[in-house]
C-alpha cells in the first residue's frame, strides 16, 4: 500500500472535493515540508520517499498536519477544503499584495475585523484575506532573522513574542500578515510574514524547561546579585546560569561588520549587562522583552573594550534562554538615577499623557533666549496614527504624540500605521520643535521599541514628498546634532519638497538644502561623539537626548504662496477703517473720510521682536531671485519665486562706494540665486473706494464701492542667506575673494570672534563662498550651458533712467512696458568664443585713448526687456552682451561705429534685444577715470528747496503718503495720483506730486523709506511755495527701507517768528515754534453737514441736500509771541480741545449744549469784542473764561505749516476748505497748527 493511501486511510472523507483536498495536502507535505525535517532530498526526492523511513516521518507528519487544521478550524472537525496549501517561493512569487489569513475566521469575523481597522485609521484599507495554509519550520536567519523555511525557500518571519522552543520545528502558521516587498519600497528581497498569532506546532519537541538548568554539567542559576558579585572577581572559564529580570533591551547594532546586541537582567537595584554578540544567539533579541522573566545559561565574564574595559557577561554558542511568560508584563521601575526629583509612571499611554505634559521638567540653563531642559526617561505603550517620515524615522502614536527613532540603527520591519507599539526607556521631551506635536517621545540606544500588535492596514503609497529624507539620519550621524535642531531640519525638508520641488531645486538636494539651512539658522556645533557603550550601559544614563534645547522663537518657514494668501486675507479683516482716519476722525466730513481711506498701508516685520508679524515666530522665506516676470504684478521690482508662487520685493544693497549706505539694487548677479530671507518687511497696500456719509457709517460696508490690495516685500540683499548662488554670483564672489586678499585665510578667525553684527556683505561673501565650495550637491539654478555660445558684448555705464511706463509703441497691439536709458560707451564692441558673463574686465574692452571724449547711446527697453528695469541703476557698469552672435553691428546703434572716429552729437539709440543680458561689473579695475561717475548730482530736499534749477534729482525720506485723485478722470480709478512728502535730515519738507496713471504701479513708496527722484520738475505754486511733480523722463527707486515701522521722521526745524515773517520764499513751509500765547482771537464751534459741511442743527441746513448726519467742529485763532515776532496761529478740530484745556467730558457737554443752535463763535478780543447777539449767555461766557484763563494762555510748543496764499494788499475774507480766511492790510504771519508738541 502506498503512503498516501495509508494517509488517507486516517480520514473518513465526505465528498470528492475533500479527497482530492487531502491528496494535494499530502502532495505539499511530501515535497515541501518533510525535506526539510529529514536533511536535504537529493535531487530525485520524490522516488525516494516511497520507500522506507521517509514516506512514514511524511504520513505521519501530513496526519498530524491535518488534525491539527482540524482542531483549529471555527466549526470543529472539518477540514479547510477552501484553503489551499503555498509554498515560500509561490507565495513569495505570485502573491503581490499584502494581504491576512485567520483560518478559524467566518467571514463576518473578518468583516468586523476589517471595519475595525478602516474606523480607527481613516483612509486606509484593511488587508483583503487570503485563504492560503502555509506550512514550514521555523529557523534564525542571519543577523537575528526568524525565518519561516520549506523546501522551496524562506522568508522572514516578524513575531510578537517568539518563543525560544518555536525554533527548529515544523509549524503551520494559523494567523499571519504577508506584506510582500514591491509594497514597502525597500529592498526586502521576498517581503516578510507578520504571525499575528502564535505558531501551531506539528510535532512535540523535546521538554525544555528550567528543571534541566539546575542539574546537567553542575551549573546552578545564579540571581542578579550573587552574579554581580562574580562579574567584578573574573574567573577564567568560569560559566555561569544568571536568573533574572529583562531591565532594558538595546536595538541591533551592526559595527565593523559584527551584529550584536545588550540587555540587561535586574533584580532589586541591581543591574548586569548581558551581551550577545554570537551570530547563532542573535534570535534571541526577538524574544528578549523588557519585564520578562529569564535564565540565561553558559554566560561567560568577558572584558568589553569598547565599554571603558569594564566585565560583562557574553553568550557563548552553548547559552540558552530559558522565557517564562507571564500574562502580563510587569515593566520594571526605572531605577535609573535620572537628574529629574518625581519618577514617572512605568508605562504610560495617551490616557495619562496629560500627566506627562502638565509636568514640564525643570530649566537648568538660559543661554540667549533658548532653554536646555533635561528630558525624562519614560515607558509608553501606543498606537502608531501615522507614519510622518519612514526615511527620517518620525512617527505619531495615539494622534497627538510624536515619535522620532532617528538616534537607533533603523528597524527591520518597518512600523506603519495601525502598529500597536510598546517603548521602554524611551525620553519623554516637551515643546523640542514647535513644529512638532509638543510631546515626543526619541528613543537611543538604551530603548527598546516591540510591535505588540501588527496593523491590519497594509503599507501607505510611499510619500512622493519625501523619498529621499534618508538623507537626514545620515547627515545627523555625521553631525551629531541636537533633535530639536534634527527635527526643525525634517519638519523644513518636507515642507521645501512641496514648495521647492521639482521646479527650483532636484529632489535629492533638498535634505541637504535643510540641514544648511538648520546649521546657519540655529547657529550651533556640532555636538559631541557618542559613546555606543556607554549609552547602552552606563548607570546612569548619558546619550545625545538626555538634554534638549526649547527654542518658541526659531524661525517658521513659509512658502511664499502661504505668504502671501495670508497677506491677502487678513489685508481687510486685521484693520478697523476708523483707525486708518487721521487724529480726530470724529470731526472729518464726508469727503475727508473717503479721500483718507482710498489708500493705506500695513507693514509687518519678519520678526516679532522687530514689530507687528504675521505670525508668533520669526519668518523665513526661500526662493529664487529673478527679474520680473511678464506676469508679475510689479514691474519695478525683483520678485522672489518658489515652485508655486512669486512675490515681488523692494531691494535695496550696500553701495559699492565704501561708505556703506544702501541703494537701489544694481548687481545682476543676484538673479537666480536661491536665497533664504529672514528679515524683511511684509508690506500690503490697501486701496479702497468708498461713498461713506460720516464717520459713524464706517462700519456699514455697502458704502464701499471697490476696494483691493498690493502685497510685497522689502528687504536688504545685505540680509540674505544664499543657499546656492548663480553662476554669476559664483563668479562675482570669487572677484571679491581675490580682491581683498587676505579674507580667505583670517575666515576662521571671523567666523568665531563675529557675533553677527559684522557687515552684511562681508558675511554673506562668505558663506555664499563656503556654501559653493562646500557643496555636495550642485545645486545650479540658473540656465546651463548658456555660456558656452560665442557673443557679442559691450561695456557701458548707465548714466541716466527713465521711468517705466505703459505705451502705445505701434509695433504691438495695445500698451507695452517701455523704458529708456541713456549710458556711456566704455569701449569697443567685443566679440567672445563663449559667454564672458560678469567676469572682470579685460584690457581690449575699454577704449584708452578716448577717454575724454565719452560717447552715449540711448538704449530703448520695451516689452519683454524691459523686466531689466529693477537692476540697471546710473553710476553703475554693466556688460551688455548679445548671445548667438559674432557680429558686431548688433551693439551699436544707428550712427554708432562711434567709438572710434565718428563725432557724434546726438544720442544714438539701440533697442535693446529680449535675449541680450546685462551683467554687473562690480569692480572695474583699471578704470579709475570712469569711477568718477558722471551721473547727475543728487540733491538733497533742502538743496532742491533752495535751488532754482527745473530739474532737479534728489533724494528724501517719505514722512507722508496720501492719494490725490485726477479730476479729469474721476470714473472709475481714482488713485492715479499720489502726493509724498519728502524731508531730509534737517527736517524740512517738500511736497511730490506723482501721476501714475501711464505707469505700472510703484511699490515702496512709503513713509519711512528712502527715495531717489531723478528728473523731477521743480516747481513753484501761485503762493511762491516750492513743489515737484513727475515729468515723463522722471523715475522714482527705493534706496533705502525703513529701519522699523515706528522709526520717526526728524523732526522740522525750528523757526524764530521774526525771521519766518521776513523770509519771502516758501522755503520752509512746516517749522516748530515756540512761544507764548498773547490772547485769543477767535473761537467757533459748529455741527457741521458732514455732506456738504453747512451748518446743520435738526437737518441739513442747505437746501436740497440729503444727508443726515453731522460732524462737529472746531476752530480756534490765537496770538503767539516768541520774543522775535508775533504770529496768528489757527487751530482745528482735535487740535482746540487739548489747546482750550477742557476734559472730555467737558467737551462732550459742549457738544451737547450745541446740539439745538447748532454753533457759537467767540471773539475775545480784537476789533469789535462782538459776538453773535442771540448766543446763550452762559455757553458765552464759559467759553470766554476759558480763553482768558491763565491755564490757556500759556507757552506752547507747535509744528506749524507756513500759509502759502498771503495777499498783503488785499482786504477781504474768504473761504478756503473748511477754513476761513481773513486778510488785512499789515497781516503778521499767518500759521496753521499740525501738532501741538506737548512739553
Ligand atoms: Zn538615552
Ligand atoms: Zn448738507
Amino acid at each position: 500500500m502506498d503512503s498516501e493511501q495509508l494517509f488517507l486511510d486516517q480520514f473518513e472523507a465526505q465528498s470528492e472535493a475533500e479527497v482530492s483536498w487531502l491528496k494535494k495536502m499530502f502532495v505539499f507535505i511530501t515535497q515541501h515540508v518533510c525535506p526539510v525535517l529529514t536533511g536535504p532530498a537529493p535531487p530525485a526526492a520524490d522516488e525516494l520517499l516511497t520507500g522506507g523511513a521517509v514516506s512514514d516521518v511524511c504520513v505521519s507528519l501530513s496526519v498530524c498536519v491535518v488534525k491539527t487544521l482540524q482542531e483549529n478550524m471555527a466549526a470543529t472537525h472539518t477540514l479547510p477544503v477552501s484553503y489551499r496549501p503555498m509554498s515560500v517561493s509561490e507565495l513569495v512569487s505570485r502573491q503581490h499584495l499584502a494581504c491576512v489569513s485567520h483560518l478559524s475566521w467566518s467571514t463576518n469575523q473578518h468583516r468586523v475585523w476589517a471595519r475595525e481597522a478602516e474606523l480607527s485609521l481613516p483612509g486606509n484599507k484593511a488587508l483583503p484575506r487570503v485563504n492560503l495554509l502555509l506550512i514550514g519550520c521555523l529557523r534564525e536567519g542571519r543577523g537575528g532573522e526568524w525565518r519561516l523555511m520549506d523546501s522551496s525557500g524562506s522568508i522572514r518571519c516578524e513575531c510578537l513574542s517568539p518563543s525560544p522552543q518555536w525554533l527548529n520545528r515544523p509549524v503551520f502558521l494559523p494567523h499571519w500578515n504577508y506584506i510582500p516587498h514591491n509594497a514597502s519600497g525597500q529592498d526586502e528581497a521576498g517581503g516578510f510574514m507578520e504571525l499575528t498569532g502564535s505558531p501551531v506546532l506539528l510535532c512535540p519537541g523535546p521538554e525544555q524547561g528550567l528543571a534541566a538548568v539546575g542539574g546537567g554539567e553542575g551549573l546552578r542559576a545564579v540571581g542578579v546579585r550573587e552574579a554581580a558579585g562574580l562579574l567584578h572577581n573574573r574567573v577564567r572559564g568560569q560559566r555561569l546560569s544568571v536568573c533574572g529580570q529583562v531591565g532594558s533591551v538595546c536595538p541591533l547594532l551592526v559595527v565593523a561588520g559584527t551584529t550584536f546586541f545588550c540587555f540587561t537582567l535586574t533584580e532589586d537595584k541591581h543591574m548586569l549587562p548581558v551581551l550577545v554578540k554570537d551570530s547563532s544567539r542573535l534570535w534571541w533579541s526577538q524574544c528578549v522583552c523588557v519585564g520578562q522573566s529569564v535564565c540565561v545559561t553558559e554566560l561567560r565574564v568577558c572584558v568589553l573594550r569598547g565599554w571603558r574595559g569594564n566585565n560583562i557577561l557574553c553568550v557563548t554558542d552553548q547559552s540558552e534562554i530559558h522565557t517564562d511568560y507571564t500574562p502580563t508584563h510587569t515593566p520594571v521601575d526605572d531605577t535609573h538615577t535620572e537628574p529629574q526629583s518625581d519618577t514617572p509612571p512605568s508605562v504610560m499611554s495617551h490616557a495619562d499623557n496629560n500627566g506627562c505634559e502638565e509636568a514640564e521638567p525643570e530649566t537648568d540653563v538660559v543661554q540667549s533666549g533658548v532653554r536646555m531642559k533635561w528630558s525624562r526617561v519614560i515607558s509608553y505603550q501606543g498606537t502608531v496614527t501615522e507614519v510622518v517620515s519612514e526615511g527620517a524615522g518620525l512617527y505619531m502614536i495615539d494622534r497627538k504624540v510624536g515619535l522620532c527613532l532617528v538616534y537607533q540603527p533603523s528597524l527591520r520591519r518597518r512600523l506603519r500605521a495601525g502598529d500597536r507599539v510598546e517603548l521602554h526607556h524611551v525620553h519623554f521631551l516637551y515643546r523640542p520643535c514647535p513644529d512638532f506635536p509638543p510631546s515626543m517621545l526619541c528613543t537611543c540606544l538604551r530603548s527598546s521599541l516591540r510591535v505588540t500588535g501588527f496593523s491590519r492596514v497594509g503599507l501607505s503609497p510611499p510619500d512622493s514628498a519625501c523619498p529621499s529624507d534618508g538623507a537626514l539620519p545620515r547627515l545627523l550621524l555625521e553631525k551629531n546634532t541636537g533633535v530639536s535642531e534634527y527635527l526643525w531640519a525634517c519638519h523644513l525638508s518636507s515642507r521645501l519638497s512641496h514648495s521647492l520641488v521639482p521646479s527650483v531645486v532636484m529632489r535629492q538636494c533638498v535634505c541637504v538644502l535643510s540641514w544648511r539651512l538648520m546649521e546657519f539658522v540655529w547657529r550651533r556645533g556640532t555636538g559631541g561623539r557618542r559613546d555606543i557603550y556607554s549609552e547602552m550601559l552606563d548607570e546612569p544614563h548619558t546619550c545625545p537626548l538626555a538634554q534638549y534645547s526649547v527654542d518658541p522663537s526659531v524661525p517658521q518657514y513659509l512658502s511664499l504662496s502661504e505668504l502671501s494668501q495670508s497677506l491677502q486675507s487678513t489685508c481687510w479683516s486685521s484693520v478697523c477703517l476708523s483707525s486708518l482716519l487721521p487724529p480726530g476722525g470724529s470731526s472729518l466730513t464726508s469727503s475727508q473720510i473717503n479721500a483718507a481711506l482710498s489708500w493705506s498701508c500695513r507693514t509687518l516685520s519678519s520678526d516679532p521682536r522687530t514689530g507687528e508679524t504675521l505670525r508668533r515666530r520669526p519668518l523665513l522665506l526661500v526662493g529664487v531671485l529673478e527679474l520680473p516676470s511678464q506676469t508679475s504684478e510689479h514691474k519695478h521690482t525683483l520678485q522672489l519665486r518658489d515652485g508655486a508662487a512669486a512675490v515681488s520685493c523692494v531691494v535695496t544693497e550696500t553701495s559699492e562706494e565704501e561708505e556703506g549706505g544702501q541703494r537701489a539694487a544694481f548687481n545682476t548677479a543676484w538673479i537666480g540665486c536661491l536665497v533664504c530671507v529672514q528679515q524683511f518687511t511684509m508690506v500690503t497696500e490697501r486701496f479702497l473706494q468708498s461713498d461713506f456719509p460720516s464717520y459713524q457709517h464706517l462700519d456699514q460696508d455697502e458704502f464701499i464701492t471697490h476696494k483691493h490690495c498690493r502685497v510685497y516685500l522689502q528687504f536688504s540683499l545685505d540680509h540674505l542667506h544664499i543657499l546656492s548662488p548663480s553662476v554669476a554670483m559664483a563668479t562675482h564672489l570669487r572677484q571679491r575673494g581675490v580682491e581683498s586678499g587676505g579674507d580667505i585665510t583670517d575666515r576662521k578667525q571671523t567666523e568665531k570672534t563675529e557675533g553677527g553684527q559684522t557687515a552684511g556683505r562681508k558675511r554673506r561673501r562668505r558663506e555664499a563662498s563656503s556654501s559653493h565650495s562646500a557643496s555636495s550637491v550642485a545645486m545650479t539654478t540658473g540656465p546651463v550651458g548658456v555660456g558656452s555660445w560665442p557673443c557679442v558684448s559691450v561695456v557701458l555705464r548707465v548714466e541716466q533712467k527713465e521711468g517705466v511706463s505703459w505705451r502705445n509703441t505701434g509695433a504691438e497691439v495695445g500698451l507695452t512696458l517701455h523704458f529708456s536709458i541713456r549710458a556711456a560707451v566704455i569701449g569697443p564692441v567685443v566679440s567672445w568664443g563663449r559667454d564672458p558673463k560678469n567676469g572682470p574686465m579685460t584690457d581690449r574692452e575699454i577704449e584708452k585713448e578716448k577717454e575724454e571724449k565719452v560717447v552715449q547711446v540711448v538704449l530703448v527697453f520695451s516689452g519683454v526687456s524691459a523686466r531689466w528695469f529693477p537692476l540697471l541703476q546710473p553710476g553703475c557698469l554693466y556688460r551688455l552682451t548679445a548671445a548667438n552672435t559674432q557680429d558686431p553691428s548688433v551693439l551699436i546703434g544707428c550712427g554708432v561705429s562711434g567709438w572710434s572716429e565718428v563725432e557724434l552729437h546726438t544720442d544714438s539709440a539701440l533697442q535693446v534685444q529680449s535675449d541680450w543680458r546685462f551683467h554687473t561689473l562690480t569692480r572695474p579695475l583699471l578704470l579709475h577715470t570712469f569711477r568718477q561717475a558722471l551721473s547727475p548730482t543728487v540733491l538733497s530736499v533742502s538743496d532742491v528747496l533752495d535751488s532754482s534749477s527745473e530739474l532737479v534729482c534728489f533724494q528724501g525720506l517719505v514722512s507722508d503718503r496720501i492719494s490725490v485723485n485726477n479730476r479729469t478722470t474721476d470714473s472709475g480709478h481714482t488713485h492715479t495720483g499720489v502726493r509724498l512728502t519728502v524731508c531730509d535730515q534737517s527736517g524740512r519738507s517738500l511736497q511730490v506730486y506723482l501721476d501714475l496713471s501711464h505707469t505700472p504701479y510703484p511699490p515702496g513708496l512709503l513713509p519711512g523709506n528712502t527715495l531717489l527722484l531723478s528728473a523731477f520738475q521743480r516747481r513753484l505754486s501761485r503762493s511762491g511755495g516750492v513743489y515737484c511733480s513727475d515729468s515723463p523722463v522722471s523715475s522714482v527707486s527705493v534706496v533705502s527701507l525703513a529701519q522699523s515701522s515706528s522709526a520717526r521722521p526728524p523732526p522740522a526745524p525750528m523757526m524764530h517768528l521774526g525771521l519766518w515773517a521776513l523770509s519771502r520764499e516758501q522755503r520752509s513751509p512746516v517749522g516748530r515754534v515756540k512761544g507764548h500765547v498773547v490772547c485769543f482771537l477767535f473761537v467757533q464751534l459748529q455741527w457741521s453737514c458732514s455732506l456738504c459741511g453747512s451748518l446743520y442743527t435738526q437737518s441739513c441746513s442747505s437746501s436740497g441736500c440729503p444727508s443726515s448726519s453731522s460732524v462737529f467742529q472746531s476752530k480756534a485763532k490765537l496770538v503767539m509771541d516768541d520774543g522775535t515776532g508775533e504770529a496768528h496761529v489757527w487751530f482745528s478740530d482735535d487740535l482746540v480741545r487739548p489747546l482750550l484745556g477742557l476734559a472730555g467730558s467737558q467737551w462732550e457737554g459742549l457738544q451737547r449744549a450745541l446740539r439745538v443752535k447748532g454753533h457759537i463763535r467767540v471773539y475775545p478780543r480784537g476789533r469789535s469784542l462782538v459776538c453773535d447777539a442771540d448766543s446763550d449767555n452762559s455757553l458765552l461766557h464759559f467759553l470766554l473764561c476759558v480763553c482768558s484763563s491763565d491755564v490757556v494762555c500759556r507757552s506752547l510748543s507747535l509744528t506749524c505749516r507756513k500759509h502759502n496764499n498771503w495777499r498783503p494788499d488785499e482786504m477781504r475774507t474768504f473761504s478756503r476748505g473748511d477754513r476761513d480766511f481773513m486778510t488785512r492790510t499789515t497781516r503778521p504771519l499767518q500759521l496753521t497748527c499740525l501738532h501741538l508738541d506737548t512739553d
